[in-house]
């Protein structure tokens, strides 16, 4: 079925065919050419990291880390029911244990407030996920996760250019991860990025990224041939990807306007109505700064949610839910995920509601969606 109103739909910003004409007519696009090496200085520049990698998705991203990590069968991993399964696939796959954290009810992040008892003698890391781009208590979840020692891996798939207490998501714990999906503030199509902000795993992370070589050293002329030294995979996209995202990246800030708009529209014609029905809106603390990534609403019921849905739907709009909680999914349950385990994630899961957000919604289409969506009672 197609929509009248999508629920996502990928943007330009109008440099993307020059771009990729440009990498395909420098004869370069394998992984880190040009364009790759012009995306890697944005956002060590933007961010103030010490390193980042183009990746071919944030799960890549997120499983480098996990390698980089060494971890292994006996091994914990915190990680929040609340969330794509990536975030926790990426460790399983090294045959680290899951355990499942409650989130919090007002930003439905990882609920620091449950982090000490879920530490133990095997925790290796603690996974938060910025949900929305509003970042997770990291002051807190820092300190618990280091008198553990345990290391932090943010999944900052959603808070591009988001910050927490005046520091940028992604850039607290040893790594974070980075999506280009196109569902994602900017995009090309299918990638990510490793921000690698611990010295002590960038030899390593090149290494492991180029397939286990040193290919990388061998580039820069520091070795005379490059060899097998280490286990890795290939992680890095092609550059005509890192063309296209570069177009994308340039546009931060006009990328960044449009959406903040998107979401205030939303939150100006969506609040009275919300107050007089018992709908919940995103919740963003004083000291967040939100990437404008999403727009939700939590409705009193499932009922009334799946009500919503297809009312909405009946009128061409796509609006849908988000994540089933990961505790009580197939594989979830293989490692012991219990109904009532995260009672938060478990209401959440029902009530929530997406609405269509990207950067070419235009205020029309959106008065559509609110009128649409008042007039659901
Ligand atoms: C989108 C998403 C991912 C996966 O990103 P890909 O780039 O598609 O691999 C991981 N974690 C979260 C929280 C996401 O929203």
């Amino acid at each position: 079925m197609s929509y009248r109103i999508p629920f996502n739909k990928a943007g330009l910003t109008g440099n993307e065919f020059r771009y990729i004409t440009e990498a395909i007519e420098r004869g370069h696009i394998s992984g880190d050419g040009a364009f790759t090496q012009k995306c890697h200085v944005f956002l060590e520049q933007a961010l103030g990291v010490r390193k980042a990698f183009l990746t071919t998705s944030c799960t890549h991203a997120l499983e480098m880390a996990a390698l980089l990590l060494n971890l292994g069968p006996g091994d914990e991993v915190i990680v929040p029911s609340f969330t794509f399964v990536s975030t926790v696939n990426a460790f399983v796959l090294r045959g680290a244990r899951p355990v499942f954290a409650d989130i919090r009810p007002d930003t439905l992040n990882l609920d620091e407030s449950r982090l000490a008892r879920l530490l133990g003698p095997r925790t290796r890391a603690v996974v938060p996920v910025h949900y929305a781009g509003v970042g997770c208590e990291m002051d807190a979840i820092l300190e618990l996760a280091r008198a553990h020692g345990a290391v932090v891996v943010e999944d900052n798939a959603h808070g591009l250019f988001g910050k927490y207490r005046g520091q940028y998501l992604g850039t607290f714990g040893a790594f974070g991860a980075l999506s280009f999906h196109e569902t994602k503030n900017f995009t090309c199509g299918e990638g990510g990025a490793l921000l690698v902000n611990d010295e002590r795993y960038l030899e390593r992370a090149e290494i492991v990224r180029e397939k286990g070589t040193d290919r990388g050293r061998f580039f820069r002329g520091q070795v005379d041939k490059y060899t097998w030294v280490d286990v890795g995979s290939s992680y890095l996209p092609s550059d005509i990807l890192a063309a296209f995202l570069y177009a994308h990246l340039e546009a931060r800030a006009a990328i960044q306007a449009r959406r903040r708009r998107v979401w205030e529209y939303y939150h100006a014609h969506l609040a009275d109505w919300a107050r007089g029905r018992g709908v919940r809106l995103p919740v963003v603390p004083a000291h967040s700064e939100q990437p404008y990534h999403m727009f939700y609403l939590l409705l009193p019921s499932l009922g009334e949610r799946q009500a919503l849905i297809a009312h909405l739907r009946a009128r061409g709009i796509l609006a849908v839910f988000h994540y089933l909680p990961l505790h009580l999914s197939e594989m979830g349950r293989r490692f012991g995920g219990r109904p009532g385990d995260c009672p938060v994630t478990e209401d959440v899961s029902d009530r929530l509601l997406r609405l269509p957000f990207y950067n070419d919604l235009g205020e029309d289409d959106q008065a559509l969606v609110v009128s649409a969506i008042r007039e659901c009672a």
